[in-house]
């Protein structure tokens, strides 16, 4: 069963829930509106299903309200960020507002952040990176639970390490501007959606799961609890060994260059999800392409979308399109599933919130 929110009541009851566990008015809004527009730009997986989970991290202290950026690296084009544990929407946001402060005096920034809490849907910040008509580039780890296994190996050894690139396409009015923002997990399908399809008795497809033995799978239930031998098995990366690769390079960028560290051990029941990012934003006008850039990328786009569509499908779809037409039909309202409602609900009778989220 579904129920519909009001985004405007959902960000409300979010913030007051943060509140609850005493987080700021200002933290707790600017988490809540970050995850309430992950669910309008259609990714529920990170909108506020993930409060409950970090009203836990809070109580676990892993996650740290009011936590401020520290910067260890700060010369040239180079910054080097510790989020100290902080909300990763909030040191996120920081971390990326540093880094336009470098990018408006050097042309560019290679930014590393550390240690935050989970970054939530990483678009967000190469949102904000088009909006200023620049590119960026993140490559991110997560230190939470090894649920993803390399191409031809049997079992999970890192998470599902997100990679995200925005460019601006065209830019004659930066309002009108329809950039370019792909975003994905590596792993070939989210570990949420396993839950769900586990929940309804539902089967994975083929190529998406091997199971606590290392062997293909279609059972979602190895991913969602330990199975007879006590291990779990494991999503397997997108694009074998080509989506392997660059989930190895995020986990490896995300985690070992920024000192936030890899996943190197067996699952444990923690409930913080800490994120390492590496960033890199340019400004094409810093690059000598001021005139050439913006008219070129829209040509591209323009000749792209000529292509005839392939018999049966709707045809081209670029990288941004489909969230910001989530936006466009979620507007009035947001469905939350019966599950996820409980949770909030339960979360906020932990901290003794009454009046939240009901419909
Ligand atoms: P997904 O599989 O829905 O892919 C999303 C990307 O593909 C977007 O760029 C979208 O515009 C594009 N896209 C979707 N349909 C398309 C189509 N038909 N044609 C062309 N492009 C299309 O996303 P996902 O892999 O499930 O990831 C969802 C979100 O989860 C992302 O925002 C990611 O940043 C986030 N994430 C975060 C973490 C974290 O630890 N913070 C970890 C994993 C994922």
């Amino acid at each position: 069963m579904m129920h519909i929110f009001k985004p405007k009541q959902l960000q409300n009851d979010i913030t007051q829930l943060f509140e609850h566990a005493g987080v700021s008015q200002q933290e707790a809004q600017q988490v809540a509106e970050n995850l309430v527009l992950s669910n309008l730009s259609g990714h529920d997986s990170h909108g506020v299903g993930m409060a409950p989970r970090y009203m836990d991290a809070i109580s676990e202290k892993r996650l740290v309200p009011g936590a401020k950026v520290t910067a260890h690296i700060d010369h040239g084009c180079l910054l080097g960020l510790n989020g100290q544990g902080g909300f990763g929407q909030v040191v996120g946001f920081e971390a990326m507002q540093r880094a336009f402060e470098k990018v408006r005096t050097e042309g560019a920034c290679i930014m590393s952040l550390s240690n935050a809490h989970h970054l939530g849907r990483i678009g967000h910040f190469a949102e904000m990176a088009v909006a200023q008509g620049w590119i960026s580039i993140h490559f991110v780890n997560v230190l939470s639970r090894p649920v993803v296994a390399a191409f031809q190996a049997g079992d999970g050894r890192f998470g599902t390490n997100p990679c995200c690139i925005g460019i601006p396409i065209g830019m004659q009015d930066l309002s009108l501007n329809k950039p370019f923002i792909l975003d994905f997990a590596t792993s070939a399908v989210a570990q949420g959606k396993m839950r769900v399809a586990h929940n309804l008795g539902l089967s994975a497809k083929p190529g998406l799961l091997i199971d606590e033995n290392g062997l293909p799978t279609t059972r979602p239930s190895v991913v969602v609890k330990a199975q007879s031998n006590g291990k779990f098995g494991a999503l397997l990366t997108f694009g074998e060994h080509k989506g392997s690769g660059l989930a190895i390079a995020c986990e490896l960028l995300g985690g070992a260059l920024s000192g936030g560290g890899t996943w190197r051990k067996e699952a444990n029941s923690a409930r913080a999800v800490m994120n390492g990012m590496l960033s890199i934003v340019i400004d094409p006008k810093a690059m000598g392409q001021e005139d050439f850039f913006y008219p070129e990328t829209q040509a591209f786009i323009d000749w792209l979308k000529q292509s005839p569509p392939e018999p049966g499908t709707p045809g081209l779809i670029l990288a941004g399109e489909p969230e910001r037409q989530a936006r466009l039909e979620r507007a009035r309202g947001l469905e939350i599933d019966e599950a996820t409602h409980n949770e909030l609900k339960a979360s906020a009778l932990k901290v003794g919130a009454t009046g939240l989220f009901q419909i």
